[in-house]
């Protein structure tokens, strides 16, 4: 799908008005997933929008052109897209009626422009204007199309927005066809890595990776006939390789995945936490419907909360340190024990920026899972960032446990 925008007004380019219509058609776009492939801007000039125009048609899909439409401008781009598309201008009676019925219900006299306004390439379909006059044009052949809106932006908006966008991400999804996966705990360099050759090997495929501070999702996009089947057998190879990463094939938190899985085992959670200060606990309350699984949030921060809360032997803290593996294990437990959850989760690090040492660096995060007369298991992490990614970070990273703790 390629999508070619030219803007046409000599103003743009004598650096006397901003092009905020590219900006805009771009912003709309990327909202649906799309791209402009180019963006022209020309000036007044009959010849010039000849030549765009066909230029243009030779490579794009979808042209839209903004610019040159009002009556005061010698209906300049009108008479060049009636050359390019080789139509005649003739007098649209509906459209003359449509402009004199507005100006009749919001009693303003008849603009003896409307008459202009009314003449229109044959053979168009047309885009009504709710705040001007000049209505915007649709012409197609041998499968492409063109749009032609009016560029005062206050006029073009509605049209982008309401029309035309719509209707090219609609002829977009007829055309290809997309996936999107979950990943996390995986660096976007360390997935490129695992995916490169399958990448290599499949370039019918487009494979966008989306980086955020909790992991990477990744966009695989085909199109063409067989887009289903391609897509399918992409997926099928892929999928073993990334496993440790992926968590879902479609676009959601982690949290939603592992509240499904608590609900549909019909299982109760647990978190008991102190550098992330019940993070964890917000993330799984997050989803509509929590209280189905989840029982209680431990925020204890202090030595004194570990032991007094969840029960955590002093002299383990004593002889450990609160951030340590001993201390991570007897707050899932006590968790378990003071709640009575299934399962539970327990996280103790050092968020920084101050409190590291050489042997506990900031960034240290002890993980403990533990299942109700059952095992307790611990995980030592190590994070990079500031305070605010730490602790996003660990929170991550316990609910990748409590996932792979799920999943078995
Ligand atoms: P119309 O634009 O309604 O079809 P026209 O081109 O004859 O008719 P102009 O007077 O040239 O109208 O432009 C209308 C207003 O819209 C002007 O203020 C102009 O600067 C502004 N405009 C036109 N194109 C753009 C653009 N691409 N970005 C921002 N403003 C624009
Ligand atoms: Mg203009």
């Amino acid at each position: 799908m390629t999508i070619e925008f030219i803007t046409i007004g000599s103003e743009l380019l004598a650096g006397l008005t901003l092009n905020t219509n590219t900006f805009f058609v771009g912003e709309k776009l990327a909202d649906v997933g799309l791209t402009l492939d180019r963006q022209i801007a020309i000036p007044d000039d009959h010849d010039a929008i000849v030549s765009t125009i066909q230029e243009s048609l030779t490579r794009a899909d979808w042209i839209i052109v903004s610019g040159g439409l009002g009556p005061t401008n010698d209906d300049i781009t009108k008479k060049a897209l009636a050359r390019v598309f080789n139509r005649q201008l003739v007098f649209h009676d509906d459209i003359l009626a449509m402009l004199k019925e507005r100006y009749t219900r919001s009693g303003r006299p008849i603009n003896p422009h409307l008459e202009t306004q009314a003449v229109q390439p044959s053979g168009a379909d047309f885009i009504p204007n709710d705040v001007g006059t000049a209505v915007g044009i649709v012409l197609q052949e041998g499968g492409r199309t063109l749009v032609a809106v009016p560029g005062v932006p206050r006029e073009m908006r509605p049209m982008i927005a309401n029309y035309i966008v719509p209707r090219i991400a609609e002829a977009a999804r007829v055309q290809s066809g997309s996936l999107m996966w979950s990943t996390t705990g995986w660096p976007e360099s360390r997935l490129y890595d695992a995916l490169q050759q399958l990448i290599a090997d499949n370039p019918q495929v487009t494979v966008a990776f989306l980086p955020s501070e909790l992991g990477v999702r990744l966009r695989f996009t085909a199109s063409g006939p067989d887009r289903a089947h391609t897509l399918a057998h992409f997926a099928e190879v892929a999928r073993p390789v990334i496993a440790d990463a992926l968590y879902a094939e479609r676009d959601v938190g982690l949290e939603k995945v592992v509240a499904d899985l608590l609900i549909s085992d019909n299982r109760t959670v647990a978190v008991a936490e102190s550098c992330t200060g019940g993070l964890i606990a917000k993330r799984l309350t997050d989803v509509p419907g929590s209280s189905a699984y989840m029982l209680a949030g431990f925020v204890t921060y202090s030595n004194e909360a570990k032991v007094r809360d969840l029960g955590v032997p002093a002299s383990l803290i004593e002889a450990h340190g609160a951030v340590s593996e001993p201390v991570a294990k007897a707050m899932a437990e006590g968790a378990i024990a003071r709640t009575g959850a299934n399962i539970s989760i327990a996280a103790t690090g050092i968020a920084g920026p101050g409190g590291g040492t050489a042997e506990k660096p900031v960034g240290l995060v002890w993980l403990a899972l533990s299942r109700r007369n059952g095992s307790t298991d611990s995980r030592e992490i190590r994070l990079m960032g500031d305070r605010e990614l730490i602790r996003v970070r660990a929170s991550q990273a316990a609910l990748t446990m409590l996932l792979a703790a799920l999943q078995t």
